[in-house]
């Protein structure tokens, strides 16, 4: 059994299948050019959950096999050492990862190993939902509706109580030695409210569905409440599937809940599929514009600026709290990765694929296809993306999301003080508060790297330009 992004050990049918007879669990960290390499924080997150599915393997009375290298050799090794009569995974639908799958199935059919692949990562495979032409979908509200018409009554298996060992186990690499974790320094230090591994994920879906998703609609905008699920990384590592989400939720909803809210937070899942769908029709989504008439963008170089915006000292407190966040806690609030990221894109005019590589290294929830795909989203590259005229202002949208300043007061320790009616300013209105007694002493917040106003009409102008340059060519 492969373990890939589905470190779980219920609903996981790819190891249901290998559980039949003895079964030797094994993760492969791939540090090969071929996959995208993980940002620093997933390595964080990856450290924990691998601790966390091999106490729970043991507790089965297996265990986890440890190797690092080039994930296809070292399947053709292990099965050459142990004499594996069969392989089995659950799949992936980033291109990069297909190619390699595909070609390692064949390697293995081709020596006579029976090579197995299953479904534990969504509710609908990408190629199982298309429009009526029989093409892919490139807009959500029609995706969703066929997909959730699809997905009908959904079952799934409970962990296996115990799993065979084999008659001898392979050698395995000792997790402390692969330096997951962050040493010199230790940036992690903000990361302690998560809990990586399948108890983790249980745990936070049970506590949202019997609290959180009450007020869904109401607060899942609002960073400054802890109005959402906190999911995602424990989707994107497998820790729990979209299927056991959907049936718990399905069933909050028929304790109680109401249906309107739980279709809500189900809405949000849709997003997730929608993503896998894009991707695997669109491997490059991560590095080509979805839409190609961007690629004559004229985006802007300026380093002081990028650094300001990953620091959290742009002088806009809603995006430097959200990027303080970011870098504390390796998370970032929904509404407030939109802000930070339009901000990148739209006031400092900096490349998208910047900013998608930065939410890459620091975000916890990194992943190809959500990342991407949002980034291009508020970029205006993307499919079904947000009009690129349609620029956040980010002082009204901390007014309206944060509108008592406790998410700032929260990130940016600068503005503790500052009024609540002044907060949302650019520069967090600190010269106003400073005006009266003119005391400048302890730490300064910046003031704003640019004038919205302008940025604003620089950011429509760059775009009218395209628009004109553009006009009549056919997305891809
Ligand atoms: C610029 C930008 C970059 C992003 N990068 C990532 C990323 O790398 N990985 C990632 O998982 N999400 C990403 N998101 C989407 C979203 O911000 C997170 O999924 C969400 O904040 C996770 O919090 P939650 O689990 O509490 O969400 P909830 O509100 O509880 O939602 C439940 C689940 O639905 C899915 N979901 C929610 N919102 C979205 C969305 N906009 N797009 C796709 N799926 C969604 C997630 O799997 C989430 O766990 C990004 C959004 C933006 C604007």
């Amino acid at each position: 059994m492969w373990f890939r992004q589905d470190l779980r050990l219920a609903d996981n049918p790819a190891l249901a299948e290998a559980a039949a007879g003895p079964v030797i669990p094994v993760f492969i960290l791939d540090e090969t050019e071929a996959v995208r390499q993980r940002g620093g924080a997933s390595l964080w997150w990856l450290d924990k959950s691998l601790r966390a599915l091999a106490r729970d393997l043991e507790a089965r009375g297996s265990k986890l096999i440890l190797r690092r290298g080039e994930a296809a050799k070292i399947v053709r090794e292990l099965v050459e050492e142990t004499g594996a009569g069969a392989v089995c995974w659950n799949r992936l639908y980033d291109g990069a990862v297909i190619d390699r799958d595909k070609s390692l199935k064949a390697g293995l059919k081709a020596d006579g190993v029976d090579c197995r692949s299953f479904n534990a990562a969504l509710l609908n495979e990408p190629w199982e939902i298309a429009s009526g032409s029989g093409t892919p979908y490139r807009v959500y509200t029609p995706y969703w509706r066929a997909a959730r018409e699809r997905i009908g009554s959904i079952s799934t298996t409970p962990a296996p109580d115990r799993l065979e060992a084999p008659g001898s186990w392979p050698g395995s690499d000792d997790l402390d030695d692969w330096g997951l974790h962050p040493t010199s320094p230790d940036w992690s230090s903000g990361f302690g409210d998560w809990t990586p591994g399948e108890a983790g994920a249980l745990q936070a879906l049970d506590e949202f569905l019997d609290d959180g998703v009450a007020r869904y609609r109401e607060d899942r905008d609002r960073p400054d409440r802890p109005g959402t699920s906190r999911l995602s990384p424990h989707l994107h590592f497998g820790e729990i599937g979209p299927r056991q989400v959907w049936r718990a939720a399905q069933a909050a909803a028929a304790r109680g809940a109401s249906e309107g809210q739980v279709d809500k937070f189900l809405a949000e899942l849709g997003w997730r599929e929608f993503h896998h769908h894009l991707l695997f029709y669109n491997p490059k989504l991560a590095t080509e514009n979805f839409r190609p008439e961007w690629d004559a963008f004229v985006w802007r170089d300026d380093e002081a600026a990028f650094r300001a915006w990953t620091r959290g000292e742009t002088g806009y407190p809603i995006v430097d709290a959200g990027m303080r966040e970011l870098w504390a806690t390796g998370y970032m609030h929904n509404r407030v990765r939109m802000i930070a990221a339009s901000f990148l894109i739209k006031d400092l005019l900096i490349d998208w694929r910047r900013g998608e590589a930065w939410f890459w290294d620091t975000l916890v929830d990194a992943d190809l296809a959500q990342n991407a795909a949002n980034w291009q989203w508020v970029a205006g590259s993307g499919a079904d993306a947000s009009p690129y005229f349609r620029i956040f202002n980010p002082v009204t949208q901390g007014q309206k999301f944060d509108p008592d300043g406790d998410y700032i007061r929260r990130w940016v320790p600068e503005l503790r003080n500052s009024p609540t009616k002044v907060i949302h300013l650019p520069g967090g209105g600190v010269s106003d508060l400073f005006a009266a007694d003119d005391d400048r002493s302890g730490p300064h917040y910046p003031d704003p790297i640019v004038d919205h106003g302008k940025a604003r009409e620089r950011a429509l102008e760059a775009y009218s330009a395209l628009k004109a340059a553009g006009e009549g060519e056919t997305p891809r």
